[in-house]
């Protein structure tokens, strides 16, 4: 990994305002020179977006939202979060199309309207991509990576904003991650899929289960350009520990 290497920290439903005490020491790393090509982005809960980015002024780490409603400014929605909203607390970025929403009935065709919805409000997308344990038995990995990418993507014009996390179902939460092989053949078909759409190189990170312990197998796959961490993220230091290892 030679340029810019992605660390995302996906704090789920976790988290409340105390917890931001934790995050000193990481941004004391983000400031040293050795690990200026970490893109560190926080996705806290809603609730400490705010919180979160009053820590991170004057830091190079950035923030986002965990989701957003298709409808970009306001409406009559309650309980949800709009693009424009998210940019007003500081967001730089969205994560859309988590497992974890599209398993609670989120289509390919909502996803596809967040994501053209928030580029239009000038946040950047982690597109979230992976196949479930099911799919992967019945070896249709392929066809579902390129349905998810297709439709997801449907009428993007602008790929600048961006960023691809394949993410196997199988592999969230659940301490597993995908042998060294199937994962670099999978990420090489993701990039086979994009060069029909676009000529932009995305960035393309894992996510399953990413841990300070099997971070130093996870650096030798090829063709990944970072790591989306859930659990292990929740915890500063090993958070710490997946990037030091990472850039060594
Ligand atoms: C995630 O939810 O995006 C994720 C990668 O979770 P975990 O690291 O806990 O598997």
């Amino acid at each position: 990994m030679t340029n810019n290497i992605y660390f995302i920290a996906n704090w789920k439903m976790y988290g409340s305002t105390s917890s931001i005490n934790s995050l000193n020491k990481l941004i004391n790393l983000s400031k040293l020179k050795k690990y200026s090509k970490a893109k560190i982005i926080y996705l806290p809960p809603f609730t400490l977006l705010d919180a979160f980015n009053r820590k991170f002024k004057r830091t190079k780490i950035s923030i986002g939202g965990q989701n957003c409603h298709h409808i970009q400014d306001y409406g009559s929605f309650t309980g949800s979060i709009s693009p424009k909203m998210l940019k007003d607390l500081g967001c730089k970025f969205v994560i859309l199309g988590h497992s974890e929403n599209r398993m609670v009935g989120e289509t390919d065709a909502d996803v596809n309207n967040k994501i053209r919805s928030a580029l239009n409000k000038n946040l950047k997308i982690i597109f979230c991509i992976g196949e479930t344990f099911a799919e992967k038995k019945k070896k249709i990995t392929h066809s579902v990576l390129n349905r998810q990418i297709n439709k997801g993507l449907k009428g993007v014009k602008n790929y600048n904003n961006i960023l691809i996390a394949y993410e196997p179902v199988w592999s969230i939460g659940t301490g597993v991650i995908p042998k060294e092989k199937e994962l670099e053949f999978n990420i090489a078909k993701i990039k086979k899929i994009l060069s029909k759409k676009t000529k932009n190189k995305l960035p393309i990170l894992y996510g399953g289960s990413v841990n300070n312990k099997n971070i130093s197998n996870l650096i030798n796959i090829r063709g990944i350009n970072g790591f989306l961490v859930g659990s292990a993220s929740q915890n500063t230091k090993k958070f710490i520990d997946i990037i030091k290892k990472t850039i060594n």
